[in-house]
């Protein structure tokens, strides 16, 4: 019975082996894996670009593709992305920016110049070590930064004593105490209101 039922199943085969059409199937199913073999070759290249500033390594994983065949390649891929990079350059890039932006911005914070910690604004002495942070201008009171020459707010000049105004004659047109210079005049020498008590004092803390 085998003997009969044997050589027709292997007439089958073959006829089906044969037809044109089914060898035309089969060459194009090869020859679109032989594609995506390829294809996926470029694909390691392009991902390993991304990945890595290093010029070679695009070339290697290529590479590692290409060798794992036509047949084998889809292991090659599962090992390529078992072992590739974690992040994108860009991605990192971008990470390492904003690392970089959150220490400028904590630097930025005001902060006390001795002890280092968190001041407001508008705070003159720190609270937590007593340093010196800003003074109060004599003139205009509002505030004014230690290393200012002058006060950005009024333009009193803290560098040059200036006389106080502490008399005033009737009858003539100078303002300030008698025998006080005018802006811009010297000194006359020995005028004993040329250091106001308040600004020889100011400097200190
Ligand atoms: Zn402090
Ligand atoms: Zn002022």
């Amino acid at each position: 019975m085998f003997d009969t039922i044997g050589p027709q199943i292997q007439q089958a085969i073959d006829g089906i082996v044969g037809n044109p059409i089914v060898q035309l199937g089969v060459r194009a199913v090869l020859i679109y894996v032989v594609l995506i073999w390829l294809a996926s070759a470029f694909w390691a290249f392009r991902d390993m670009q991304q990945r890595t500033a290093n010029p070679v390594a695009p070339y290697l994983a290529a590479a590692f593709i290409v060798l794992f065949t036509p047949a084998l390649f889809l292991f090659a891929i599962l090992l390529y992305r078992i072992v590739r990079p974690k992040e994108t350059v860009a991605i990192a890039t971008e990470r390492a920016l904003a690392e970089e932006a959150m220490l400028a911005e904590i630097e930025a914070r005001p902060h006390c110049a001795n002890c280092s910690r968190a001041v407001h604004e508008e705070w003159i002495i720190c609270p937590t070590c007593r340093n010196r942070l800003r003074r109060v201008c004599p003139s205009c009171s509002r505030l004014v930064e230690l290393d200012w020459s002058l006060c950005a707010w009024c333009g009193k000049d803290f560098e040059r004593p200036e006389a106080p105004v502490a008399a005033y004659l009737p009858g003539t047109a100078r303002r300030g105490a008698i025998g006080a210079p005018m802006p811009g005049e010297p000194p006359a020498p020995g005028y004993p209101g040329m250091i106001a008590p308040e600004i020889a004092g100011f400097r200190e803390p």
